[in-house]
């Protein structure tokens, strides 16, 4: 892919449709006491707050150069990459300076499936900021290899719907994203008893797939960790922002955007999410991506005329309107 590691390039292409607004960029992080806001950290990862409680979502800062997806062949070498090369059989190595330099605290992480660009990072957050950990055995069991605390491990397999404070959890029974055309299957489970360190292949054992729904201050935030859902599922959660999978494997889903705009009845927000390379680092030109987006956006808009669409910028909080009364 073409990339010139602009910055300023990839900041630069995002607004293309008066439909699409730009990231609240008048909402500097520490600021963001009031109301709920949220902020993109690349591949499925977010930070949900409301001042007080921090919520991660599948939080991935290290974006190494590790292997692909299954049917997305071998990765990607872009033009002027230092960045070793990650294999399966490789160590799973967190980058902590990219971490430790964007999570500062954090309440909870919720983890939607055992993908290492969804838990790669989870065991140091967890560590670092002893914040509980709500996912799936497979995911309980990453953590454990890892030492972390037993008594900050929430497992869940959807349907649970807890009360913590500041906020209340839905868990969703979900799917995964279709990769390689169909063709991707898992029923693998991360099992107890592993010990560190954990090669990239186990921490890629999906283990089922959930979503969340987040009430926080008035808010019912929906949260997508991929390309796919149970339809049936999402009846009655009446979201006001959703964080929508975005990636071209959505599209091997019958009327992904309608059916979804459809059953959450034409929810006011859609954030995409999980749209961008993951396997790039943050400074490298996501203009691709953000191309094929375009379809996106216009298949929800098309579903459902009154849906705003935020593109979201990495680290810019967007902070959600008041909610109705
Ligand atoms: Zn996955
Ligand atoms: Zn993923």
């Amino acid at each position: 892919m073409r990339n010139t590691f602009n910055a300023a390039l990839l900041l630069s292409v995002i607004l293309y449709s008066c439909r699409v607004q730009l990231a609240g960029q008048n909402h500097p992080r520490k600021e963001a006491r009031e109301g709920v806001a949220l902020t993109y950290f690349g591949a499925a990862g977010w930070e949900i707050t409301d001042g007080r409680t921090v919520v991660l979502i599948d939080p991935y800062l290290s974006r190494i150069n590790g292997p692909a997806p299954p049917g997305g062949g071998t990765g990607f070498t872009l033009p002027g990459d230092k960045r070793r090369t990650y294999g399966w059989h490789d160590p799973a190595e967190p980058d902590l300076a990219a971490i430790d330099a964007h999570v500062r605290r954090a309440d909870y992480v919720l983890v939607t499936h055992t993908h290492y660009d969804h838990v790669l990072d989870v065991p140091h957050i967890a560590l670092k900021t002893h914040a509980a950990v709500i996912g799936t055995e497979s995911t309980e069991n990453v953590m454990r290899a890892y030492a972390v605390p037993e008594d900050q491990l929430i497992t869940v397999r959807g349907g649970e719907d807890y009360q913590f404070p500041g906020f209340s959890l839905k868990v969703i029974p979900s799917i995964h994203s279709s990769l390689d055309h169909k063709h991707y299957f898992s029923s693998s489970t991360t099992p107890a008893g592993l010990k560190p360190p954990l090669t990239l292949e186990q921490i890629h054992t999906e283990g089922g797939t959930l979503a969340y729904l987040i009430r926080i201050q008035g808010h019912k935030i929906l949260a997508f960790g991929g390309n796919n859902y149970i339809e049936r599922e999402l009846t009655g959660l009446e979201p006001d922002t959703v964080l929508v999978g975005a990636g071209g494997s959505r599209k091997e889903i019958y009327d992904y955007s309608g059916r979804l705009m459809r059953a959450l009845h034409n929810p006011p927000l859609v954030l995409p999410t999980h749209w961008d390379n993951f396997l790039a680092p943050y400074d490298a030109s996501q203009q691709p991506a953000l191309d094929a987006l375009k379809s996106f956006i216009e298949e929800v808009h098309a579903a459902s005329s009154q849906t705003k669409v935020i593109v979201p910028k990495y680290f810019e909080p967007i902070a959600l309107d008041e909610p109705a009364k």
